[in-house]
This record gives C-alpha cells, sequence and structure tokens, in this order.
C-alpha cells in the first residue's frame, strides 16, 4: 500500500470498471472513470440486458478481498441445481453439486454495479464522469477523445495509463490493436436472447422453485430463468438468428404464442406481458471475442469483456472480469510501480484462461438446450459425481472446477478432456451407475489424474 497517488484513467464502469476501481483506490491510486451510460443510480437502464447473473466462488473470492461480501451476501439468492423442464411440464432437479455448500447464485446486475461504484466513490479516490463516451485513444501524446453521450460535446484528456473496461465493443481494444500487428476476431454464435419474465404470484410468492435455474431445453434453442430477490424471474430465450425456428420467423404475436403453445406450454401462463417483452425488449446479439496482446506497452490493459467476451452458458463473463481484477491487484502488489510488468503479466496470466473459458461456454450451450434430457450425459453426471466421492483430491467434475473452485480454466478444461474420456469409458454400454465398475475406475482415474490445486475461496 506503499505506492504513491499514481492516476489511472479506466473506461467502462460495468461490473468490472466499478470493481477495479474499487482495488485501484485501496492502493491509493486516483482513478478517473469515463463511462459512456448514464449514472444508473439515478436512471433506470437496466431493462432488456441480463437483469441477474449466475454469481460463482471465482467471482466471489475477489469480493471477499475486497471486503464487499457480506454487502453482496444480502443480494443472493442460491441455485442448488437446473430445474429441467420438459414439454409435458415434468420438472426434474440437476443439482450442480453433492456437497451443500455446492451452490451459485443468482444476482441483480444493477445492484452489484451500484454496490461497486458507491465503494469506488466513497473511497475518496475515485470520480465517475457519466454520459461520457471514448471514441479514440492516441498513445502518442498519452490523450482520450470523449464525447458527451446528451450534448455531442467532444473534449480531451491527458492520461498516464489506461485501462480498457468499455466490454464487449471495447474502444480501448480498437485503438491497443491500430499499434500492434496481431488478431483480435469476434465470433458470432448466430443465435441471440431476449429477455422476458415471471411475475410474483398473486399471493405475492415465487411461482416455480426459487433455489434452481431453470431450464426448458428444446434441442436447437432454450429457455432459462433464474430467481431475482423480488420473487419475480428472469426469463431468457436463447434462439437462432435465422432459420425455421428463429428470431427472424417469430415475427408477429401468433406465431409467438403458437410456438411457447407448442414448446413451452407451462412457462406460457407464466408470462403476462410475453408479447410485449418479446417485441419490445431488445434483441440481445452473442458472440466470443479473443485477443492478443491484451496490452500496449506500459500505457494500457485490457481486462473483463473488452479482452474476452464469452457466451453467457457457463455463468462465467463476470465472473472471470472480477478474476482479472484479482490477478491484476496482485500483479501490482508483485511489481511495485513496474507497469511494463503489472500488465504484461497480467495478461500472460489470464489470456489462456480467458480463451479457455470461451470454449467450455460454447460447449455449455449444446449441454444446456440439449444434452441434459440425454440419458447417457445424466449417467456421466451421476457418475462423475461418484468418481469425486471416490477420488476427491483427483477427479472434480468439470462444472465444479469452473464454478465452485479457482483452478484455472485452462487446466479445469484441460482435466475435463481427460475426465470425459474416462467417463466415456466407464459408461458405455451402461444404463445405471450400479453397473459401473469402480474398481476399474479407480485405476483409470490413478493412471491418468494428478492431484487436483482447487484454491478454495475463504468461505
Ligand atoms: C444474457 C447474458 C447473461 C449473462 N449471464 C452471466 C452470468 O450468469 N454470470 C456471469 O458471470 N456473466 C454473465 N454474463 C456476462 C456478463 O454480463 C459480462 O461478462 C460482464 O458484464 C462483463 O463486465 P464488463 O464490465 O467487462 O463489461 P460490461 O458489463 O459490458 O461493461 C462495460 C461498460 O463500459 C461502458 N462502455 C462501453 N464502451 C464505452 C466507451 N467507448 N466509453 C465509455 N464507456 C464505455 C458500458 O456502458 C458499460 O458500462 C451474461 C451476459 C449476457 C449477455
Amino acid at each position: 500500500m506503499s505506492q504513491p497517488k499514481e492516476k489511472i484513467t479506466l473506461i467502462g464502469a460495468g461490473l468490472v470498471g466499478s470493481l477495479c476501481a474499487v482495488f485501484l483506490a485501496r492502493r491509493g491510486f486516483n482513478v478517473e472513470i469515463f463511462e459512456r451510460r448514464p449514472d444508473m443510480r439515478k436512471e433506470d437502464i437496466s431493462a432488456g440486458r441480463s437483469i441477474n447473473l449466475a454469481l460463482a466462488n471465482r467471482g466471489i473470492y475477489p469480493l471477499q478481498q475486497i471486503g464487499l461480501m457480506d454487502q453482496v451476501q444480502a443480494m443472493l439468492t442460491p441455485m442448488k441445481g437446473r430445474m429441467i423442464h420438459d414439454k409435458s411440464g415434468n420438472q426434474v432437479l440437476q443439482p450442480y453439486g453433492h456437497r451443500p455448500e455446492e451452490v451459485i447464485y443468482s444476482v441483480s446486475r444493477g445492484d452489484l454495479n451500484k454496490l461497486c461504484m458507491d465503494t469506488a466513490e466513497n473511497s475518496g479516490n475515485v470520480t465517475i464522469h457519466f454520459n461520457q463516451r471514448c471514441t479514440h485513444v492516441d498513445f502518442n501524446n498519452l490523450s482520450l477523445t470523449v464525447e458527451n453521450e446528451i450534448t455531442g460535446q467532444v473534449s480531451h484528456h491527458p492520461f498516464e495509463r489506461v485501462i480498457g473496461t468499455d466490454g464487449s465493443a471495447s474502444a480501448v481494444r480498437e485503438a491497443i490493436h491500430q499499434h500492434t500487428t496481431e488478431k483480435n476476431t469476434v465470433e458470432p454464435l448466430g443465435h441471440s436472447y431476449k429477455e422476458l419474465s415471471i411475475p410474483p404470484g398473486e399471493n405475492g410468492d415465487f411461482q416455480i422453485e426459487p433455489e434452481a435455474l431453470h431450464i426448458w431445453p428444446r434441442g436447437g434453442y432454450m429457455v432459462i430463468a433464474l430467481p431475482n430477490r423480488d420473487k419475480s424471474f428472469t426469463v431468457t430465450l436463447f434462439m437462432p438468428n435465422s432459420g425455421e425456428i428463429s428470431f427472424e420467423s417469430i415475427n408477429d404475436e401468433e406465431k409467438l404464442i403458437n410456438f411457447f403453445k407448442n414448446d413451452f406450454p407451462d412457462l406460457l401462463p407464466l408470462l403476462p406481458e410475453l408479447t410485449r417483452d418479446y417485441f419490445e425488449n431488445p434483441t440481445g446479439s452473442l458472440a466470443t471475442v479473443r485477443c492478443s496482446p491484451w496490452h500496449l506497452e506500459d500505457k494500457a490493459l485490457l481486462i473483463g469483456d473488452a479482452a474476452h467476451a464469452v457466451v453467457p452458458f457457463h455463468g462465467q463473463g463476470m465472473n472471470c472480469g472480477f478474476e482479472d481484477v484479482s490477478e491484476l491487484d496482485a500483479q501490482i502488489q508483485k511489481y511495485q510501480g513496474d507497469w511494463l510488468s503489472i500488465f504484461s503479466e497480467t495478461e500472460r496470466l489470464r489470456i489462456d484462461n480467458g480463451n479457455a473459458i470461451a470454449d467450455m461456454a460454447i460447449e455449455n450451450y449444446i449441454e444446456m438446450r440439449d444434452s441434459v434430457n440425454n440419458p447417457q450425459f445424466i449417467l456421466k453426471k451421476q457418475l462423475a459425481f461418484e468418481l469425486e466421492k471416490l477420488c476427491p483430491d483427483q477427479f472434480v467434475p468439470r462444472y465444479s472446477m469452473v464454478m465452485f473452485h479457482r483452478l484455472p480454466y485452462a487446466e479445469a478444461k484441460a482435466r475435463g478432456v481427460i475426465q470425459n474420456q474416462i467417463l466415456e469409458q466407464l459408461t458405455t454400454g451402461k444404463q445405471t451407475i450400479e453397473e459401473v465398475d469402480l474398481e476399474y475406475a479407480k485405476e483409470l482415474i490413478d493412471k491418468n489424474l494428478s492431484h487436483v490445486e482447487l484454491n478454495p475461496t475463504t468461505n
């Protein structure tokens, strides 16, 4: 904590930018943030864009580090597993883990963002300028160009160091890559999303099981629902952009209602504002952003979605961005003012992990919308829990490694490939868990899997 009061500029006061400001302020830096949108504490700007999010251990750990977890705790609704809804309205809960603490939490994006902004500002070291969109970063003259979103007025601001926390369409990323020869890829998923809502029931209570993430998997598309503290659910329809069943084809009220009657009959009566929500809420596009480098000399760094936007099917975009912040803070501590090392080491330690969670998130879309109904998939899930009980230091289901532990994503992905081969080998031709040879399973695990370091959080 002994650094001089140096100034750091952030672009974007979303989840990652505002948490990053809290960490930087704690180390005594002067932080200035330019944020394109209005102040969400004064204006309602969240409608239609992932109103709630799944918070898991990787995101919880930085919040603990900064002392915010007590306040965040009051905002959380635990989700113990996936509640799968079939077309006949039957529901089955698939637990996420086999230990009571293995749950994830639904949290309001707005409430979490506001808490981080308040904490940042209350430190006395952070100033947030709202309605100010960064349009250009001039690295030769160390000057930012910023446009006021309301008046259109353009201003220029000197900076020493800039951190791009400006999300998937990052202006800072664009500026860094004008100075480098490396690549920046945006891979559209070809599917988009629409937010709908299940209000509380007439008795003021939740209308479906609150402690679960609900999924209506339908093969090429799906609906999910996450609980909110006000006893409503935020519902998200994920569907292809074009094709037989798509946002392009379902383009009038009759088609929409028929689609829901046919595919989601138990959900339809819970969505009183379906037509309004579907036609008035924005259709959100989904893409994976991979880029390199994440930094420019000792002048600029990208973190959060600006560096690695991922599709939302592992519920890890924010969690991963929070982990970036914690890693950046560790490098600031380690390299004490050597900003080239701080930025290049943060990039080195995070970039493969960003790419790994991007891959796993795409794989999870197929799992969520399709495989969860498949008996072989269900058997493999059951067996994975058994193998974890059998060899807890070696075999941890991949979902658990990603959601309940903090080992690097790239390692979780690599171990997941080996584990899947073991699960395939043990379940091929089997219908029930009783038919699996556990002695042989132990042999396979000992032969193929080393000890796993899980890096628990402190809770
Ligand atoms: C439908 C959906 C569901 C999701 N669910 C989950 C989940 O369950 N769990 C999870 O961990 N993640 C989830 N995510 C991902 C998560 O939303 C993102 O990873 C997270 O918001 C990234 O935070 P960020 O601060 O990096 O970027 P953002 O949240 O995009 O914030 C960027 C900020 O920068 C501002 N900005 C942008 N450009 C400029 C500019 N030029 N000048 C100034 N300001 C600018 C923006 O206004 C914004 O405030 C989900 C995403 C979606 C779309």
